[in-house]
């Protein structure tokens, strides 16, 4: 292989080396975001639902104390028209036809409050569940950013330290071709199969594939601009 090849690959190798580092940090940090986020939705969730239950608990007390009063209002009246206390007839039977229409009302009302709670009962629970799974979540994710964290800053600290004696091996008129390939996020380095490109499948002109394998000359592709590799 060509010096200003290989000079080129080392770099290429530590670089690539880095990005991985990176990439494995951004997705070990992004999980721990992600999860951290879904547990404090679940945390929201739960509170509503729990503001929720308790505010039908509350519709369901108060609901039953005025049926309680009118079913008693209900007997009471009654029990004067049957006995002929009633003071006077006609209005004890308006009130006991009221009485009767308010009990019943009150009564339907406290069936939905019934099976609205028993939902609202239900939602909490499903809702302290999703809670306690997206806690568990959050704590995997913090140990898999913790399990390799350090490594990972030691091995970047490292790669920096090493990127500067072997990129002084790039020529410098290459170097900054080479930038560019990284800052276009473009491979530095390609295959070639039967004079074709394979990392854009650009037809590159055979004497560069020639003299890229006797190691004569370097030459870049056409179409992606990575250094072809022998
Ligand atoms: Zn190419």
């Amino acid at each position: 292989m060509h010096a200003d090849l290989v000079a080129i690959s080392n770099l290429w190798q530590l670089d690539q080396s880095n990005d991985r580092l990176r990439a494995e940090h951004d997705g070990l940090t992004g999980a721990v975001r992600a999860a951290d986020t879904a547990h404090k939705a679940a945390e929201v969730a739960l509170e509503e639902a729990e503001t929720k239950l308790a505010a039908l608990v509350q519709r369901t007390r108060k609901n039953d104390r005025e049926l309680a009063d009118y079913a008693d209002k209900r007997d009471k009246t009654r029990a004067m028209i049957d006995g002929g206390t009633a003071p006077d007839y006609g209005a004890a039977t308006r009130q006991l036809a009221q009485c009767l229409e308010i009990v019943d009302r009150l009564e339907t009302t406290a069936l939905e409050l019934m099976e609205a709670t028993e939902a609202a009962t239900k939602a909490e629970a499903d809702a302290e569940k999703a809670v306690e799974t997206n806690r568990l979540l959050l704590g995997t994710a913090r140990q898999a950013l913790a399990a390799r964290d350090a490594a990972i800053r030691a091995e970047l600290t490292a790669i920096i330290a090493a990127r500067e004696p072997i990129a002084v091996l790039v020529p410098t008129e290459l170097r900054a071709q080479y930038a560019q390939q990284r800052q276009k996020k473009r491979a530095a380095l390609v295959n070639t199969h039967e004079n074709i490109c394979q990392t854009c499948q650009t037809k590159i002109p055979a004497q560069r594939v020639l003299e890229t394998a006797l190691a004569r000359a370097i030459h870049t592709c056409p179409g992606c601009g990575g250094w072809l590799l022998p």
